[in-house]
């Protein structure tokens, strides 16, 4: 059997096919040559770079985005026929996410219906000093209203509101509470005793209300007078009044007040 053959055997049978094949007439065996073999290709698919997966949101920003969005809701906004059809523009809110304290009036006036900032003019001007006075600056802090557009003067002549309507604050509160939740103040302050009475659902007067802490969307409030009452305070009872209130509010966040020499 072939299997069985040993090396000379092989060699033998060689010899004697070779031997045959002479007889045979034949003269020569072409010599083989060595096969040459072609690279072996394999086709490699180029592995599919996979996208990646895009970066987690930044959460400050998406936040600002929807306060944008809700500014420019407020801007169409004219579920108050009378002020929408007398202001000449909305007043939002300025200051950034995420503020340590947010200072809350009533409404616009005449200076913020003009400019469409909140606390601009005299009274905006006490403000920045009672937030100076507090150690933070006014870029700081955000400031904003329960009520977006501006009640017209009472009686029609000058920049003085009237007070707005229960329903005028109703109409205006889920812009004010979406507006409070994605700004997120840490602590809140009511400038006034509309603005605090609106804030507390209470026809409590801000004299009363004053001087406790109260807790807004579970932040802690306090209340104080609103600093255009600076303005016609001759004994300077008011300015001491709000100046107490603001100890209360830095002793509530746990901050020094600045204006306390240390012993
Ligand atoms: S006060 Fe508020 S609810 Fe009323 S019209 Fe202005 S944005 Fe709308």
């Amino acid at each position: 059997m072939a299997d069985d053959a040993t090396p000379i055997d092989l060699t033998r049978q060689v010899r004697a096919h070779l031997e045959s094949l002479r007889s045979a007439g034949v003269m020569f065996v072409p010599r083989g040559e060595p096969i040459a073999l072609a690279p072996l290709r394999v086709a490699v698919t180029p592995r599919q770079a996979e996208p990646l997966p895009p970066p987690p949101p930044d959460p400050i920003a998406v936040r600002k985005r929807e306060l944008t969005v809700l500014a420019t809701e407020v801007e169409k906004c004219d579920r108050c026929p009378e002020l929408f059809s007398t202001r000449r523009q909305t007043v939002f809110g300025v200051g950034p996410i995420d503020p340590d304290v947010a200072f809350i009036g009533e409404a616009p006036g005449g200076d913020e219906d003009r400019a469409g900032e909140p606390f601009v003019g005299k009274a905006g001007q006490l403000l920045t000093r009672i937030i100076n006075g507090c150690g933070f600056k006014r870029e700081e802090v955000y400031i904003f209203n329960t009520l977006k557009c501006r009640p017209p003067g009472a009686t029609g002549s000058g920049s003085a509101n009237r007070p707005p309507t229960l329903e005028e604050c109703e109409n205006c509160r889920p812009f004010f509470e979406r507006q409070f939740d994605i700004v997120k103040p840490k602590h809140v302050v009511a400038l006034g005793g509309t603005a605090a009475k609106n804030l507390l659902n209470t026809s409590t007067g801000i004299t009363k209300l004053r001087g406790k802490v109260y807790t807004l969307r579970g932040v802690p409030l306090i209340c104080t007078f609103h600093p255009s009452a600076m303005l016609r305070d001759e004994t300077e009872k008011t300015r001491r009044a709000i100046w107490e209130d603001m100890k209360l509010l830095l002793k509530t966040m746990g901050r020094p007040n600045p204006n306390e020499k240390k012993a």
